[in-house]
Parts: structure tokens; C-alpha cells; sequence
């Protein structure tokens, strides 16, 4: 998801599958789709902190190496130290202080990022129970499915990777190196919507997947400029598609509760903004498309795209896939300048009531992009 910072876990728990001798036992092949190891190495993580005694460096590593945290680091920053910093904050009670002036001055982040914390201390015995959920439920094979609906054929012949289910906070994240989810979050929101927060997720594993080599390559010999428009259009139909995979029977869905309603209101009522925030981005393509000398980055664009690329992306993809155009959404998943294009179609063709980008930002777009064929994609 990538919401916080401008912004998606297995023991070789053996247990019983019910008692009666007419339900199916889970193979060792279903149970090592996930890896829930890293969720026990947590909680020996937090009692020894709240037992007052700082971990030794050999627990925290025990911790830190599962690959989870590895996604995370890759994917989004967040750094092995960054993680023991708000373990030590939630659980060592020698920063009671730090943590209670977080609850009291913090941001909605913040405040929802430790309330998070607390719950999956408090939640435990339910949280082993989910862990048996996932693995008895099918949730790897909906997430896969779901996965499926927004890619092309071409695309569907990926090795679905262990999906790693760790604790950390109210987030999942994904890269070529693999998917990550929060145990909790899990909890919330996959029997609402089931494996769709991991479908979203694998959808970038797979997109960052097929990413070439050599589109990576051309990327470094773009000026700052070109970097920051195709960054732009990529984040929007990134997040964009994939959210159609989660967000309606996920975070928007009222049925969905977390341990911090205010954090949810917060998200629900930003992603209600989508007209809005197109009609602010295309002011600023616009501007800096009359500007090509200058050298823009991302601070100039941020407001206009709340939670990285999701709020417009989400808007634009929807009003694509709900108009007739899935197919079109779906092909030209490895052209994202198609999209803002593709969305400008749409809305002129069925006459929407909703807002377009100056052909000037098109324009801009297609001369930004690092692929050779910088034709017009439907003219
Ligand atoms: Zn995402």
C-alpha cells in the first residue's frame, strides 16, 4: 500500500486442523505459501522489552533477517533501525514518556502507526488463531485471483513468491524481492476482503518483476525533469490499478475497522478528493510543461498527490476500468503513459463529469517517457 511517508509473515506452527476426521489437513505445500516465522521472533522481540530488558543484538537480528524486513527496506525506507526504534518506543518502559507525547502531539501517522503496535501485543491468542485462518481459508489462491483480474496473459506466467506475514504497523509492501504483509492488518481486513490487500501487493511484485533491465538503464540518463513526470505517471498507475484490486471491499469498505478509526476517516476522506486532486495535478504539469528549463521535484507536486500516486490514480483507473475500457487498462500496463491518455479518452468519449489533462501534459507526458515509441497511444 505505501500510504505512510508519502506515502504491504511463519513459524512451522503445527497445528491441528479441527478434530473431525472430515476436514482436510493442510499440506506442507499450502502452509509454506506463507511464512509466519518472523511473527514469533516479534513477540520474543516485545516481552523482552516490556520485561525491561533491551534485546541482545543476536534477537534483534534473529528478527530484523527474515525477508520481510528486507521487503520493507527496499520497498519503502524503513530500515531494520527505524523498526527497533518504534519497538523500543511502544514496548521498553523506559520511553513511557516518548510514547505517551507521541499519543498526545503526534500526527495521525504516528498515533495510528503505535495504536497498531499496542494491538499486536494485546491480540495475540487471536492473531495465532488468524495465522490458522490464513492458512485454512484459500487466502494465498484469492490473492493470486485477484491478481490475475489486472494483468495481462503475457504477464500472468510469474512464480508466486512466499509471501512473508510479519508485524511492524498498519502497512504491506512489495518489490521484486518479494511481498510483505502486517499479521493485524491481516486480521482487519482479510476476512472482509479476502486476499485483496496481498492481491494489490503482488500486483507490484509482478509489475516491478517484468520491469526491464533496460528501462531501468535509460532512466539514469533522463534530466531531473523527464525523471519527475515519469515517476509521476508511473506511482498514479501503479497504485492506481492496483488499488481497483483492494481498496472498495477493502479501506474504503465501512465494515473494515483498525485500531485507529481516526487514521481510516483520514484515508477514506482523501481518496474522496480524486476530482479535485486531478485538477490540481494537471495545473501543475501544465505549469511545469511551460517551463522545460526548469528543474522541478517531487515537494512541487506532493499535495496534488496524497499517499503517493493513490488518490488520483485510483480515480483515474476507475473511471477507465468502470467506462468499458478494462482491456485497454490492462495491455498497456507496461506503456504508464498510456494512462493519463487512456483516462483523457474515457472521459471526452462518454462525457463524463469529470476533469481532463491539457493535451499540453499529454504531450509532456509522451516526451517524458524513457520508452522509444513516444507516439500518441490511442490517436
Ligand atoms: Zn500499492
Amino acid at each position: 500500500m505505501d500510504f505512510i511517508k508519502h506515502t504491504c509473515l511463519l513459524s512451522i506452527l503445527l497445528f491441528a486442523v479441527g478434530c473431525g476426521n472430515k476436514k482436510p489437513s493442510v499440506s506442507k505445500d499450502a502452509a509454506s505459501r506463507f511464512n509466519f516465522e518472523a511473527v514469533y521472533d516479534y513477540w520474543e522481540v516485545v516481552d523482552s522489552l516490556k520485561n525491561s530488558q533491551y534485546p541482545s543484538d543476536v534477537l534483534w537480528d534473529k528478527l530484523l533477517n527474515h525477508q520481510g524486513y528486507k521487503v520493507i527496506e527496499s520497498a519503502n525506507g524503513t530500515t531494520p533501525e527505524m523498526i527497533k526504534e518504534r519497538l523500543s518506543i511502544c514496548f521498553y518502559p523506559e520511553n513511557k514518556k516518548t510514547k505517551d507525547s507521541i499519543f498526545r502531539y503526534g500526527d495521525v501517522f504516528q498515533k495510528s502507526m503505535y495504536s497498531h503496535l499496542i494491538e499486536t501485543d494485546r491480540s495475540r491468542e487471536a492473531l495465532k488463531k488468524h495465522i490458522n485462518w490464513m492458512r485454512g481459508q484459500e487466502v494465498y489462491e484469492a490473492m493470486i485471483d485477484k491478481t490475475n483480474e489486472f494483468l495481462p496473459e503475457k504477464y500472468k506466467n510469474y512464480k508466486t513468491p512466499i509471501i512473508n506475514i510479519i508485524l511492524f504497523g498498519e502497512n504491506a509492501h512489495a518489490n521484486q524481492s518479494g511481498v510483505c504483509m502486517d499479521l493485524l492488518l491481516s486480521y482487519f481486513i482479510d476476512k472482509i476482503d479476502k486476499g485483496g490487500t496481498l492481491g494489490h501487493e503482488l500486483h507490484h511484485y509482478v509489475l516491478d518483476s517484468y520491469k526491464t533491465n533496460s528501462a531501468k538503464e535509460r532512466n539514469k540518463t533522463l534530466d531531473k525533469t523527464k525523471e519527475l513526470v515519469q515517476k509521476i505517471v508511473y506511482q498514479s498507475q501503479k497504485e492506481g490499478i492496483a488499488d481497483l484490486i483492494d481498496k472498495e471491499r477493502g479501506y474504503l469498505n465501512p465494515k473494515v475497522k483498525t485500531t485507529s478509526p481516526e487514521y481510516l476517516t483520514f484515508i477514506r476522506s482523501e481518496f474522496a478528493n480524486g476530482k479535485m486532486r486531478i485538477s490540481q495535478l494537471n495545473k501543475k504539469l501544465v505549469t511545469i510543461s511551460q517551463n522545460k528549463n526548469k528543474t522541478y521535484t517531487w515537494d512541487f507536486v506532493s499535495e496534488a498527490l496524497p499517499f503517493y500516486g493513490h488518490v488520483v490514480g485510483f480515480y483515474m483507473a476507475k473511471t477507465i476500468n468502470e467506462n468499458g475500457y478494462h482491456k485497454e487498462l490492462i495491455n498497456t500496463i507496461n506503456r504508464p503513459q498510456c494512462f493519463f491518455e487512456l483516462y483523457n479518452k474515457v472521459v471526452q468519449e462518454k462525457k463524463l463529469d469529470a476533469p481532463l489533462f491539457d493535451e499540453v501534459v499529454i504531450q509532456l507526458i509522451n516526451e517524458s517517457s524513457s520508452q522509444e515509441n513516444t507516439a500518441f497511444c490511442y490517436k
